[in-house]
């Protein structure tokens, strides 16, 4: 089985170079640094080539334009990565009958919904980044390759940039800092996404019609709930730092691209389709803490 991983020197890619080995041979694609195949995948018959000489039977495509509020001022790029890239990887996919998995975001609903949103929601978005993603789920579902989505939110661990390690930057500089408390979510540590994808992955990787049965979009979030003001508390916590948090109100806290206040994602369909139940995520904050402290320093060496 050999399995394409794109994007994979971000959060997610970096932890699916691990957990997708088990499922066959993996070759690597960035824009740079440590990897296979070196590609701007903005360059589409670069793309195309490269998926023409490897061949894949999986492609996973972690990359992306993340940027949220640079979207605002970059669309054209934005939908570029997010929605053209999809769609050419869903059409190779369809005429060679891959499998292709991709990951979409919270940010393609408005936040309106009183409960946790299912699938089925009707999705709004409220800036270029949620739109152009949900352009790129739309179009690979519509270019007839068997597609599993994992639509997720809130990603952090310990590389790249997040929430988790700005929060871990400022509160060893700060004595105060100010933290929005009416946007309501469950951070999610990149490995969990990893490890669910190789799973899921694992259960459609055969060329049947199962695989067709369960092609779409799955949510997945770990259990729980919290804001981003109880997201830095807890991270205050674990770290030992004095810093005082101050919860604020979105409204004090203007950015250039509107974030939905509810980012609750129900993770039903994923438990009934691929019985992955996810962990709650104060236990997978803790887990990724344990997992850095262990990681070997220079020190070390
Ligand atoms: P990252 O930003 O950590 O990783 C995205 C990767 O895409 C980066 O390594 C980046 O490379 C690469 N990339 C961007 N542009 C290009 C390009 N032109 N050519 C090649 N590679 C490129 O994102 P995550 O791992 O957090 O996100 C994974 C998926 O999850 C994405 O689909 C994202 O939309 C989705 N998601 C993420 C959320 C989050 O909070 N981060 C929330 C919800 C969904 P480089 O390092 O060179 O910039």
């Amino acid at each position: 089985m050999k399995i394409l991983l794109l994007g994979a020197n971000g959060q997610v890619g970096w932890e699916l170079r691990q957990t997708l080995s088990p499922l066959g041979s993996v070759t690597t694609s960035a824009r740079e640094g440590d990897c296979d195949r070196p590609l701007d995948i903005a360059d589409l018959s670069g793309l195309a080539e490269l998926l023409d000489a490897h061949r894949p039977d999986i492609i996973v495509n972690a990359a992306a334009y993340t940027a949220v509020d640079k979207a605002e001022s970059e669309p054209e790029l934005a939908m570029r990565l997010n929605a053209e890239v999809p769609e050419w990887i869903g059409r190779w996919a369809a005429d060679h009958r891959a499998l292709v998995v991709h990951y979409s975001t919270d940010y393609v609903y408005d936040g309106t919904k009183p409960e946790p949103y299912v699938e089925t929601d009707t999705p709004n978005p409220l800036g270029v980044y949620g739109r152009s993603k949900l352009a790129g789920d739309e179009a690979l579902l519509n270019s007839g390759c068997d597609a599993l989505i994992l639509r997720v939110s809130w990603v952090y661990g310990t590389r790249g940039n997040n929430f988790l390690r700005t929060m871990q930057r400022l509160m060893a500089e700060r004595e105060e800092l100010r933290i929005v408390d009416d946007q309501v979510g469950a951070p999610t540590w990149c490995r969990r996404i990893a490890e669910a994808t190789a799973e899921a992955a694992r259960t459609m990787r055969g060329r049947d019609n199962n695989r067709s049965k369960l092609s779409g979009i799955y949510h997945f979030a770990p259990s729980g709930e919290t804001s981003w003001f109880g997201f830095a508390a807890a991270i205050r916590a674990a770290g030992g730092y004095q810093c005082n948090l101050t919860p604020i109100t979105t409204a004090e806290y203007p950015t250039p691209a509107a974030r939905p206040a509810n980012s609750r994602l129900d993770t039903g369909k994923l438990r009934k389709a691929f019985g992955i139940a996810p962990d709650a995520w104060d236990a997978d904050l803790a887990a990724c803490l344990a997992d850095d402290s262990r990681r070997p320093t220079e020190a070390d060496s």
